[in-house]
């Protein structure tokens, strides 16, 4: 069925599918790339616009955070999505700085079409942009600050500043105290910030300020059954990775009479077994049973009967958190467990969360409270407004955790507000005088493309940039590296001063991720696609 003539599996290319080659190839993926960072551009900084993004089922986001726009955006162009990964890659290093990084690759990539139309060979402006990387680390060097690990005053800052511009504002002093005072029970002695102890639970309805930190763990759950105990102090943990349930007895219409018997007969044996699940857990001594599967009604009863409260179809990240923070081994075998195996907590609370719906009906959302742990860990109870504004105020502190986590492992950070941007600049033309030849204009041009921040951040403040770079440059010029833009007046500020301060780790994260984008673009001069590329963006198009 293969062997017809013209038969896709015949030619070397199937019929439908395209091939760009030399400058047109170089010049459609330059221009898909710079489009990604014209997407996200407007939402950088504090005066960033937010944008609404509805997928092909309806569902609605509302954001300003790049990572989560540009994934919402379905994008299909192959060069366009190779900066969706640079966000994405961003996004996992360091969790924040993925507005950044998308633009300064659309300010680079800008800078090359700008060069290959000054006849500058691709290759060579890959060697200047690589170059220019070569002198960022020191340049950083000269601008980073010691983070002092106790000094809350600037991990609030930090903190602040990851959180800008993200639905926050309204509670931005109250939520900048919880992420710093939950982000500081993850750091352990060594220095390292474990930051998967710290998590984020969310109930829409009620107030932001109504968010608040349990230095503990939490579990979406109450009791399973009415009967059992709600609260305890010093209590002992049972994690159990499976159920204590009868399984389905697959009885069929043909079943006859004579089989009853053996179908009590079995019965009895399950509940036999089912009592004897009980008594392994009660014999290990948990007061506290928390399972992955069902916990069956004849089993509840005997548990709240032996006073002990059972959680039951607990998540799989929860029973994790829960075990590490309390020092419990999940149990897989409940005969075998032993008192070894429990968990310890300084005191269990069962809570309700009134959960408002349509019409002022509410429902209650339950969850247990698990605190005086050994493992110290800190979970936020985020609470405030619609599922969208707790969604994005989620994203937020998230960013905000993974900023801190990164501030506080490199001990350095720097100031924000374009600041940093501008010392790169200011280095960068330097540096490049000592390079001769065709690398020096993508030196200069890389320089220049750093500009893009402070640019964007007085655009985005509804400023004309063009005075504020000018004053930026030479106050820096000066001497004066903090110097940054003020986002809200669009004015000259002094951004570690004013609190505008992030981890090197962002910054540099984001530039390297930028210059790694560049120069793979540029180094492609052929797009073979399988599909039609002119309404890549719109189909299925992709390589
Ligand atoms: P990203 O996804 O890159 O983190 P953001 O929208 O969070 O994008 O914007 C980050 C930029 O905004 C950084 O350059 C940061 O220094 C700057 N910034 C944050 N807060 C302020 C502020 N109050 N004034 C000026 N710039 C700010
Ligand atoms: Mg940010």
């Amino acid at each position: 069925m293969a062997q017809q003539a013209g038969d896709r599996t015949l030619s070397v290319l199937s019929e439908e599918s395209q091939r760009i080659d030399g400058r047109d190839a170089r010049s459609m993926n330059l221009t898909a790339a710079q489009a990604m960072g014209e997407a996200v551009r407007t939402t950088l900084g504090p005066r960033g616009m937010d944008k609404m993004l509805v997928d092909s089922t309806g569902d609605t986001v509302v954001t300003n955070d790049g990572v989560t726009i540009l994934d919402e955006m379905e994008v299909e162009h192959p060069a366009a999505n190779m900066v969706v990964e640079v966000a994405q890659s961003q996004e996992q290093e360091v969790g924040d700085g993925t507005t950044s990084a998308v633009i300064f690759t659309g300010a680079l990539l800008e800078a090359a079409e700008d060069l290959l139309e000054r006849d500058v060979h691709p290759t060579t402006i890959a060697a200047g942009f690589e170059q220019a990387g070569e002198h960022v680390p020191d340049i950083l060097d000269a601008s980073a600050i010691d983070l002092d690990v106790d000094d809350v005053e600037t991990l609030e800052a930090i903190a602040s500043t990851a959180m800008t511009g993200k639905g926050s504002e309204s509670e931005k002093e109250h939520l900048t105290t919880l992420v710093v005072d939950a982000i500081q029970t993850a750091v352990r002695d060594d220095g390292t910030v474990e930051r998967d102890a710290v998590s984020i639970t969310s109930f829409p309805g009620g107030n932001l300020a109504d968010s608040r930190l349990v230095e503990g763990v939490t579990i979406d759950k109450n009791p399973a059954h009415d009967a059992m105990p709600t609260d305890f102090e010093d209590a002992d943990v049972l994690v159990y990775e499976g159920e204590i349930e009868v399984p389905e007895l697959e009885t069929s219409t043909e079943t006859r009479v004579s089989d009853f018997e053996e179908v009590t007969e079995y019965l009895d044996q399950e509940q036999a077994a089912i009592q004897e699940d009980v008594e392994a857990v009660l014999e290990a001594g948990a007061d506290v049973l928390v399972t992955e599967g069902g916990i069956d009604d004849p089993a509840q009863e005997l548990l709240a009967e032996a006073d002990v409260m059972a959680l039951r179809r607990v998540d799989d990240e929860d029973r994790r958190r829960l075990a590490e923070a309390t020092g419990a081994n999940r149990v897989s075998d409940l005969e075998a467990a032993t008192t070894d195996d429990l968990g310890q907590v300084g005191s269990v609370d069962c809570e309700r969360i009134r959960m408002p719906l349509w019409r002022g009906s509410a429902r209650a959302e339950r969850i247990t409270a698990f605190t005086g742990v050994e493992r110290v860990a800190g979970t936020i109870v985020l609470r405030g407004g619609t599922e969208h504004v707790v969604d994005e105020v989620e994203r937020a502190l998230e960013d905000s955790l993974d900023v801190l986590a990164a501030a506080i492992e490199d001990n350095e950070i720097l100031p924000g507000a374009g600041a940093v941007e501008t010392e790169l600049a200011l280095a960068l033309e330097d540096a490049a005088d000592g390079i001769g030849g065709r690398e020096q204009l993508a030196v200069e041009a890389f320089a220049e493309a750093m500009d893009v921040s402070p640019r964007t951040l007085a655009e985005n403040a509804g400023h004309s940039p063009i005075d504020a770079l000018v004053d930026l440059r030479a106050r820096h010029h000066d001497g004066e590296r903090t110097v940054g833009i003020d986002a809200e007046t669009g004015d000259l500020i002094d951004a570690a001063g004013d609190g505008i301060v992030e981890p090197r780790r962002v910054k540099e994260t984001a530039i390297d991720a930028a210059i790694e984008a560049a120069r793979t673009i540029l180094r492609i001069d052929d797009v073979v696609s399988a599909g039609d590329l002119s309404t890549a963006g719109d189909d299925g198009a992709g390589m």
